[in-house]
C-alpha cells in the first residue's frame, strides 16, 4: 500500500502540520467517540443518542433529517432516540462520522476554490454511492456513502498545502475525475488519493472505509465470489469516475463507465436512472445534516440530469464505437475470409489437374514431401505406385482425344478411389498417375497394386461404346524410403517400366529393404502371409495378354501334338492353363510377377508361354491352378524360345514342386533351405550376392 512506502511517511508529517496550519483537529472529539462506538459492533442506539446528544447542532439535524418527508414519519420526531430508531442506526452512524468530519475541513483560507461546488459534488457522490451500494452491497450501503463524501476531501488539504495553483488545477472543467488524477500524479508530488488515505488513517478510520478511499480510481475488476470490501471499491470507483459538471460543457471521459456498471457491478442503464432518481431526493434529505457547507441555490435535479445525459452520451458513444468496432469486425472478419477462401480455391485449384481432378504433379511432389514427413514420425513405410496407361496412343488414335479423355476421368476415379484419407494421388503426366500411401505394410502394398491393376482392367467402358478393357502397367515400390519425391517417383516409373516391358496389364511390385544403420525395422506383417510381395493375387491374370498367349498355345499344341512321341505322351500333362511366374530379378533379391500360360507339364519339365524374353539358367517359379487347387513349380530356365511378336516359349527344367510357393514367398528363407537356389544366384550374381536377412 502506498502508505507503507518513505513518500507516504513524509507525506503523514507534513499533512499532520497542514492540519495543525489549518487549525483541523485530527480527530475531532465528538467524531473520535462516535468513531469507537462505529468500531464496535455491540454499540447500541442510545450509546450513540448520547454521544449525540452531546453535539447539538449534529443532533438537531439528525432530528431534521428523521422529520423530512423522506423517512414520512406521522409524528414529528422530538428526540434523539427517536432519530436514531428512524434513521437506523447505521445511518446514523456514518452521517455522525461524515458531520463531524466534514465540518472542519472548510477552511481554506484564502485560496480561490469553490467550496460550496465541491461539498455538493462531494453529497451528491455519496448519496449515489449509497444507492449504488445498495444494489451491489447492500450490508454496506451506509459505508458507501462516507466513502462517496470523503473520496475527493484530499483535495481540500492539497489546496491548503498547495495552495492556488492546486486550486486552479482543480478548477479545470477540462478534466474528467480519472484525466485529473492522472494529470495530478504528474504535476504534484502529492495526489489526493494518497492525501485522503493519509487522513482515513489519521481519523482512524476503519479498513472497509479507508481501502476503497484510496483505491477510488482503480478499475476494479468483480467476480461472483468478490468480498464486500472489492464491492465496496468497485463502487468507490464508479462513483469516483462521475463527472458532475455545473457548465453546461458536456465532456464525455470516462465512456467506459456504462460498461462497467454493466459488467462489474450488474447495473443496466435502466437501474442507473433510477440511481441517479433516488440520489435526488437522498440529496435532498442528506443536504438538512451539512447544511452549513453547501450551496444555498442549487438545483441538484438539473446536475444529477446531467451526470446522468453525460452518461448516456457516453452509452451512445461508445455504443456507437462498439457498433463501429463491430462494422470494422464484421468487414475484416468477411475480407478474410473471402480472402482466406480466395486463396484456398486459387491453392486448390492451383494444385489440381483440371481434367481428373487429382493433383497435379507440383502437388503431388509437395504433398509426398508431406507424407515423407509423416512416415518419420510414425516411423512407417512408404508406398509409391507408378501408373501409365497401356496403348493409349491407340486409344485416341482409334476413338478420338475427347473419348481419350473420358477414360482418363474414370480412371482417376479408381485412382482416387485407392487413396485413404492418408494417401495422396495425382495425375503425373498424360496418361500417368502416381499414388502415394504412408503406412501401408508390405502385404496391404501389394494388394493394392494388385487390385488398382484388376480394377483398371475391369472397368466397363460399354457406355462409351467400348468393349474392350483398358489396361495399365504399374510399378510400385515399398519401403522406408527416405529418397528425395523426384528419384521415388522415378523408382516406381522404372518399375512400371519392367511391368510394360513384361508385357504390360501388370505390375511389378518391389519392397526396398536395404536399410541403412538406426533405421527402424520393417514391422512384421499382422497379415497371415508376410512375405506376399511375390506371390501373385488369386484372381490376377491379364486377360489380353492371356487370349492372345492362349490362342498361340493352342495354335502350337494343335501343330505338335501329332508329332509329340508317343511314349512321353503318357507322362505329358497338357494344362493350357494361365500361370503366373515369378523371377529373381537382381542380387537383392526383387521378385517379379509376371502372366503366362502354361502349355503342358510333364514330370520334369514345364513350358509356358509369355510375353518378354528371358534368360535360360535363371531361377523361375511358376503357380498354374489346377483342379485341386494352386501347385508351384520351381526350377531354372532351360530354354526361352521366341514365338511370333513379343511373345516367347520358356522351358523350366523343375527341381521343386509345392503347394506353397517355394522361392517367391521368402527368397532369403529358400536360399538358405534351398541349396540349389543359392547357387543359381551365385552363378548369376557372382560374389556380389550377400543375404541380407537371415530366416
Ligand atoms: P504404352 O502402353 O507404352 O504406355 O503406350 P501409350 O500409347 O499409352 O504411350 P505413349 O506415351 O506412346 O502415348 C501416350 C498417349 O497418351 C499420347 C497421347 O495421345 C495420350 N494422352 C496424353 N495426355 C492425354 C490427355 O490429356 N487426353 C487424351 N485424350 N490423351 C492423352
Ligand atoms: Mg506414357
Ligand atoms: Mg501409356
Amino acid at each position: 500500500m502506498q502508505t507503507q512506502s518513505n513518500q507516504s511517511y513524509s507525506l503523514q508529517n507534513e499533512l499532520r502540520s497542514v492540519f495543525q496550519k489549518a487549525k483541523l483537529p485530527t480527530n475531532p472529539a465528538i467524531a473520535a467517540e462516535i468513531l469507537s462506538l462505529v468500531d464496535d459492533p455491540n454499540s447500541s442506539a442510545e450509546q450513540f443518542a448520547r454521544v449525540i446528544e452531546n453535539d447539538p447542532a449534529l443532533a438537531a439535524r439528525l432530528m431534521q433529517i428523521g422529520n423530512s418527508s423522506y423517512f414520512s414519519q406521522r409524528h414529528p420526531i422530538t428526540s434523539i432516540q427517536r432519530a436514531v430508531t428512524v434513521l437506523g442506526l447505521r445511518r446514523i452512524r456514518m452521517s455522525a462520522v461524515s458531520f463531524q468530519l466534514v465540518s472542519h475541513l472548510d477552511r481554506l483560507g484564502k485560496v480561490s476554490f469553490d467550496l460550496p461546488a465541491f461539498w455538493q459534488h462531494s453529497v451528491l457522490r455519496a448519496c449515489m454511492a449509497r444507492e449504488l451500494a445498495g444494489k451491489v452491497v447492500p450490508e454496506h450501503a451506509e459505508e458507501a456513502f462516507l466513502i462517496g463524501l470523503l473520496q475527493d476531501c484530499g483535495v481540500l488539504l492539497l489546496v491548503q498545502l498547495l495552495g492556488d495553483e492546486y486550486g486552479e488545477f482543480y478548477g479545470n472543467e477540462g478534466f474528467s475525475p480519472t484525466a485529473f488524477f492522472v494529470a495530478e500524479r504528474k504535476q504534484f508530488t502529492y495526489n489526493h488519493v494518497e492525501v485522503i488515505t493519509v487522513m482515513g488513517e489519521e481519523w482512524n478510520l476503519a479498513e472497509i472505509i479507508v481501502q476503497p478511499l484510496g483505491r477510488h480510481h482503480e478499475r476494479v475488476h468483480l467476480e461472483k465470489a468478490s468480498s464486500s470490501l472489492e464491492r465496496l471499491c468497485a463502487v468507490s470507483y464508479f462513483v469516483g469516475a462521475l463527472r458532475w459538471t455545473d457548465n453546461q460543457r458536456v465532456d464525455i471521459a470516462e465512456p467506459h463507465l456504462l460498461s462497467y456498471a454493466r459488467g462489474e457491478l450488474g447495473l443496466d442503464e435502466t437501474s442507473l436512472q433510477k440511481c441517479f432518481v433516488a440520489t435526488n431526493d437522498a440529496y435532498q434529505c442528506v443536504s438538512e445534516l451539512f447544511g452549513d457547507v453547501l450551496p444555498e441555490e442549487i438545483d441538484v435535479a438539473d446536475l444529477l440530469a446531467e451526470a446522468n445525459r453525460q452518461l448516456s452520451l457516453a452509452v451512445q458513444e461508445s455504443e456507437a464505437e462498439t457498433e463501429q468496432v463491430k462494422l470494422q469486425c464484421d468487414k475484416y472478419f468477411h475480407e478474410r475470409t473471402t480472402l482466406r477462401s480466395a486463396v484456398a480455391q486459387y491453392r486448390e485449384r492451383a494444385s489440381r489437374d483440371p481434367l481428373t481432378g487429382l493433383l497435379n504433379r507440383g502437388a503431388l511432389l509437395e504433398s509426398m514431401v508431406q507424407c515423407q514427413r509423416q512416415i518419420a514420425e510414425t516411423k512407417s513405410a512408404i508406398t509409391v505406385f507408378f501408373m501409365d496407361i497401356d496403348n493409349f496412343k491407340q486409344v485416341n488414335d482409334e476413338r478420338g482425344h475427347s473419348f481419350g479423355d473420358e477414360v482418363l476421368r474414370m480412371i482417376s476415379t479408381i485412382v482416387m478411389d485407392s487413396v485413404c484419407q492418408s494417401g495422396s494421388a495425382g495425375r503425373y503426366g498424360g496418361e500417368e498417375f502416381v499414388i502415394i500411401m504412408p503406412g501401408l505394410s508390405k502385404v496391404e502394398a501389394y494388394r493394392l497394386a494388385s487390385q488398382l491393376v484388376l480394377d483398371i482392367r475391369g472397368m466397363d467402358y460399354a457406355g462409351l461404346g467400348l468393349n474392350e478393357p483398358v489396361t495399365c502397367s504399374l510399378g510400385a515400390v515399398w519401403g522406408w524410403l527416405d529418397l528425395p519425391p523426384e528419384q521415388l517417383i522415378a523408382l516406381a516409373d522404372k518399375l512400371m517400366y519392367e511391368a510394360k516391358r513384361a508385357g504390360k496389364d501388370q505390375f511389378i511390385f518391389k519392397a526396398v529393404e536395404n536399410f541403412s544403420k538406426g533405421q527402424p525395422s520393417i514391422p512384421e506383417d499382422k497379415s497371415s502371409d508376410p512375405h506376399v510381395q511375390t506371390q501373385p493375387s488369386r484372381n490376377h491374370g491379364s486377360e489380353t495378354s492371356f487370349r492372345k498367349i492362349r490362342k498361340i498355345a493352342e495354335g502350337l499344341h494343335q501343330e505338335y501334338s501329332s508329332s509329340f512321341v508317343n511314349t512321353r505322351k503318357e507322362s505329358r500333362n497338357d494344362l493350357m492353363a494361365p500361370c503366373r511366374l515369378a523371377y529373381l530379378k537382381d542380387a537383392s533379391l526383387t521378385v517379379v510377377v509376371r502372366d503366362a500360360f502354361v502349355r503342358n507339364i510333364s514330370a520334369g519339365g514345364l513350358s509356358l508361354l509369355t510375353v518378354g524374353r528371358m534368360i535360360r539358367g535363371d531361377l523361375i517359379e511358376a503357380s498354374v491352378t489346377q483342379n485341386e487347387g494352386e501347385r508351384f513349380y520351381a526350377g531354372l530356365i532351360s530354354f526361352c524360345r521366341h514365338i511370333t511378336d513379343d511373345i516367347y516359349e520358356i522351358g523350366v527344367q523343375i527341381i521343386d514342386q509345392d503347394d506353397q510357393p517355394i522361392f517367391s514367398q521368402d527368397p532369403y528363407k529358400a536360399i538358405k533351405g534351398l541349396n540349389w537356389i543359392n547357387e543359381v544366384i551365385q552363378e548369376r550374381h557372382g560374389d556380389s550376392y550377400e543375404p541380407r536377412r537371415s530366416a
